[in-house]
């Protein structure tokens, strides 16, 4: 009992500066309502743990002047390695969560899993070494892949777009390179992370992270927490059959819903694409498509691209009864008309009760550092277990969903600056 007390303190004290930055002595007193002993025995441990720093003095009033601590986000730093085949993004963020470098990178070879997985080892080795200043103080990775993962156990069990991966330690070999424990994630929950803590979603919601990438990811959010499944697809919407006996899927069945809205299923519509520029041409295509004025052709394209995408949209809202939408991914490249569009054309496949409250938010974060972020928030996590670092207590007077992050805040009301549809 005595040392839950002791810990509630060390967070309360801990808190307290990372909300406000720079505090006294007798400004924590004050404002934590705890005694001075108490409030000093846990600085000292935050002091000894290297989370908290003196900075000099304040102002006087009259006596000596008090010596001021601060909460250092730079005592440590954590990676994410988001992978995403045929890419991989890098981000570090220091402990305050604020991104300090991210780089996209291209994996060059998609060959035997042995091959990429070098491959990857290296392009993260020379990320690391462009930042050695930060990340000589690395003090934890987040690992994020998309397909199927055994999260307890480390690996990645299987992984769209590469035939012969199966059951690969992805986290040991990374904690080998390291030297550094590593978490690892599906990247739908990297990406649902970063968009509850410095996105559109809000500490505490309820929504659907719907992600419209190269395939389609869902992840149902209540009270905060993602439903992930047991191998990381709960969710899988992308692989539910919606044109039976329809287009042959890369998992060996027809009809699936990704091969008709998907960064896949655009690739169709792009002319002359190379394995590495499949993001450009993936983004130039859907600017074109989802622009009104597109061509006969790209109009039958942008027909089935909304039809399908709405299918999707209304078969998870029914399956959670949730009709609260953030969109994230390609989708998030389509401007107003779009967006009113594809929220009729989603409600007019629901029942009345779910379609009047349905609303599509779209995703405001640069992708693909946002998997990146999300990763390395999960490695965040489990460095200060004691004190979720994603969740600072709001101060008196503000609304209870803004969290803040990089200093700034963010909010889903109406007044954000992103729009709901
Ligand atoms: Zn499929």
């Amino acid at each position: 009992m005595s040392q839950r007390l002791g810990e509630s303190n060390r967070i309360l004290v801990l808190n307290h500066l990372r909300r406000h930055g720079v505090a006294s002595m007798d400004q924590l007193v004050r404002d934590t309502g705890r005694s001075q002993p108490t409030v000093l025995k846990w600085l000292g441990s935050l002091e000894r743990a290297g989370l908290v720093r003196r900075r000099g003095v304040g102002a006087s009033s009259g006596g000596r002047p008090p010596t001021l601590f601060e909460y250092d986000a730079s005592a440590g730093y954590v990676l994410g390695v988001a992978v995403e085949i045929p890419s991989v993004t890098f981000a570090l963020l220091d402990l305050s969560g604020s991104t300090v470098a991210s780089e996209h990178s291209a994996i060059q070879g998609l060959g035997p899993p042995a091959a990429v997985h070098h491959e990857l080892h290296q392009l993260t080795q020379r990320f690391l070494d462009q930042h050695a200043g930060v990340s000589s103080r690395l003090v934890h990775a987040g690992l994020a892949i998309s397909g199927f993962i055994d999260r307890d156990a480390g690996l990645s069990l299987a992984t769209p777009r590469l035939r012969d991966w199966h059951d690969v330690p992805v986290r040991s070999e990374l904690e080998r390179l390291l030297e550094r424990p590593v978490v690892l994630n599906h990247h739908i929950d990297a990406l649902t992370l970063a968009e509850l803590h410095v996105g559109v979603a809000h500490v505490g919601g309820d929504f659907l992270f719907f992600d419209f990438g190269y395939g389609l990811g869902v992840r149902a959010v209540r009270a905060g927490h993602p439903l992930a499944g047991r191998f990381g697809n709960a969710g899988l919407v992308g692989h539910t059959t919606v044109v039976p006996d329809g287009r042959l899927c890369l998992c060996g069945n027809r009809g699936c819903l990704e091969e008709y809205v998907s960064g896949r299923a655009l690739l169709r519509h792009a002319e002359a694409v190379s394995a590495h520029d499949e993001d450009d041409t993936i983004a130039r295509t859907i600017a074109r498509l989802l622009d009104d004025g597109v061509g006969a052709r790209d109009l039958a394209a942008r027909d089935e691209i909304e039809r399908f995408l709405a299918i999707g949209l209304a078969n998870v809202i029914n399956t959670f009864e949730q009709p609260h939408v953030v969109l994230s991914g390609f989708a998030t490249a389509g401007g107003p008309v779009f967006r009113t569009r594809l929220l009729e054309r989603t409600c007019a496949l629901l029942q009345p009760t779910l379609a009047a409250a349905t609303s599509l938010t779209f995703s405001a974060l640069p992708r693909p550092e946002a998997g990146a972020r999300g990763a390395a928030l999960f490695a965040l996590r489990q460095h200060l277990p004691f004190a979720d670092p994603l969740v600072v207590p709001v101060p008196t007077g503000r609304r209870p969903h803004v969290t803040e992050i990089d200093g700034a805040s963010t909010d889903v009301s109406a007044d954000a600056p992103h729009a709901q549809y």
